[in-house]
């Protein structure tokens, strides 16, 4: 690249998170749009019907007219180069989504204006919160009947326990959704339907205080503006932009992702509000993006796209400098120097081929089964491994045994890659072997997926019993723990993970302060950091 820092300063790199349904697709599409990068909304990602050219390997996903993988898109926008980062929209969503989270530097929340905050959001948030990301907040859907909009703020706060600070002010919704008000400009952005986003708005901008604005409005709407503009005044939610840096404050802007509406004024703000890349952490300090050499790490891996070829594709995030195709790079976990060849890019529905990347982007590499999640390159002279990913609690776990004991090897070949992959995690009996092997997952779709991958690419059987635990803490201070003594509770099971640390899982969340009232200087942590 002519030049790799105004390369990696053009770059934004984003989540987007949502509970199914409430619009991440739409929204997506229009971004889209807008950079020129498909022709036509709607072909971002099929479901039901459309063709699945991204991931066709996975029969579940056709048939359950899914998408189970979660899949990047590029895009230039008014200078930029905007990465997306979507994660599966699906309520049986994984592990995957999670980790997602880890490669984004900021992460966009789209919430259904009639439903505020749901559960999949909620989960999603708290890694986000982990990570102190910017987050911002798009509530959708406008154009129906909404909630009122003091209670989706509070409901955002009170739910997520963050501050918010509106960007704009919607003014009424559903059949009266008269556009929204932009408190800093304190202009008033007429709403007009598009019919779905087929055709242009045509938006006008009328100042508050114009007498234009009671033709667009209406008297009663108007009054209604400005009480609640002062009420809001009131309130003080101020934007700061520092806080929201920090990921203590979310703008939100109002919208409606189908009619076009607020999508553009949304994506100018944001790319205002947020940075190009973000330094990581290694064990050798931060990573600056503009330095000169190569580094990445791996956040998701992803088999067998095309099943013909049986590859794995492991996608990075390429943390700073210059990625060229064919270059040399130290892996660092690996301990030799590779080639980089056939590196991939997601643009919307294709997955092409790219000759370079910088500080920002995210790369798809062929992987011959070398890769594993969190694991860094770099041709930095001085080696250094990123901080590594957290391995995220599963809530449902089955017990897995084998239909046909003559296949034993390949079965703990198959579920040992598997789980390597991260779709889903392995246990044991805290004293046991490889004979009895409980598996967790974050969403039920995995069970589905582990045989169907297991009888597809191993010719192995299984059976799965779907065990009643719904909890797991890892233990934080093995070291000090005598396991042989932990007095446990009766819905309690002590196993152990892949790199044989000790863990608890229960069925009630309640045993599990039990448990830690029971045992003195006992530590236990939600999700374990690699
Ligand atoms: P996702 O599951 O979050 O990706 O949601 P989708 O983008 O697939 O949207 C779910 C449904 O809501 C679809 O039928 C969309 O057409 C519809 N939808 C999305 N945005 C809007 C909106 O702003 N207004 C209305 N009325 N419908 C919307």
């Amino acid at each position: 690249m002519s030049n790799l820092k105004q390369e990696i300063e053009k770059r934004r790199t984003f989540a987007i998170i949502s509970h199914p349904d409430a619009g991440k697709t739409t929204l997506t599409e229009k971004f889209l749009l807008y950079g020129g990068a498909i022709n036509q909304a709607g072909s971002v990602k099929g479901k039901a019907t459309a063709k699945h050219a991204v991931s066709d390997w996975m029969e579940i996903e056709k048939q359950r007219g899914i998408s189970v993988t979660s899949s990047v898109l590029q895009f230039n926008y008014d200078g930029y180069c905007i990465n997306i980062l979507d994660t599966p929209g699906h309520q049986d969503f994984s592990e995957d989504t999670y980790r997602t989270l880890m490669a984004a530097d900021s992460a966009v929340m789209v919430i259904d204006a009639s439903k505020g905050v749901e559960a999949q959001t909620r989960k999603l948030f708290k890694v986000c919160v982990m990570r102190h990301i910017p987050i911002f907040t798009f509530i959708n859907k406008m154009d129906r009947d909404a909630n009122d909009t003091f209670e989706l703020l509070d409901d955002i706060e009170n739910e997520l326990g963050i501050a918010t600070c509106p960007i704009n002010w919607p003014i009424g919704s559903g059949k009266e959704f008269k556009g929204v008000y932009d408190l800093k400009s304190k202009q008033v952005m007429t709403f007009s339907d598009t019919r779905k986003g087929t055709q242009e708005g045509q938006e006008t901008l009328i100042s508050i205080d114009d007498p234009a604005l009671l033709d667009e409005i209406g008297e009663e709407k108007r009054a209604q503006l400005l009480d609640e503009i002062e009420l809001l005044e009131g309130a003080g939610a101020e934007f700061d932009q520092e806080l929201v840096t920090k990921g203590e404050l979310s703008p939100v802007f109002f919208g409606s992702a189908l009619t076009n509406f607020g999508v553009e004024t949304f994506l100018r703000h944001f790319l205002q509000m947020t940075y190009a890349p973000l330094s990581r952490t290694s064990d050798k300090g931060e990573i600056n993006p503009f330095s000169e050499d190569f580094s990445a790490f791996v956040f998701k891996i992803q088999a067998n796209m095309n099943k013909n070829h049986r590859d794995r594709i492991a996608f990075m995030r390429i943390v700073s400098g210059e990625f060229e195709a064919g270059m040399e790079a130290y892996h660092v976990q690996g301990g030799k120097n590779i080639k980089l060849a056939q590196p991939q890019q997601m643009m919307a529905d294709e997955r092409k081929m790219v000759d370079r990347a910088c500080a920002g982007d995210i790369i798809g590499l062929f992987d011959p089964g070398i890769f594993s999640i969190g694991d860094t390159l770099t041709t930095a002279k001085e080696k250094f491994c990123f901080e590594g990913i957290p391995t995220f609690a599963p809530e449902h776990f089955a017990r897995c045994s084998l239909v046909d004991s003559m296949k034993r090897k390949q079965f703990v070949k198959g579920i040992t890659q598997i789980a390597q992959e991260g779709a889903i995690q392995i246990f044991q009996e805290y004293k046991g072997g490889m004979e009895e092997i409980i598996v967790g997952v974050v969403g039920v779709l995995q069970f589905d997926v582990l045989k169907f991958r297991l009888q597809s690419e191993y010719n192995v059987e299984i059976r799965l019993e779907n065990l009643p635990y719904e909890y797991i803490r890892w233990i934080k201070n093995p070291e000090t723990v005598d396991m042989d003594r932990l007095v446990g509770t009766s819905d309690m099971k002590k196993v152990k993970d892949m790199k044989d640390r000790p863990l608890l899982i229960f069925i009630n969340e309640w045993s599990i302060g039990m448990v830690l009232d029971r045992n003195e200087g006992l530590e236990l942590e939600e999700f374990s950091r690699n």
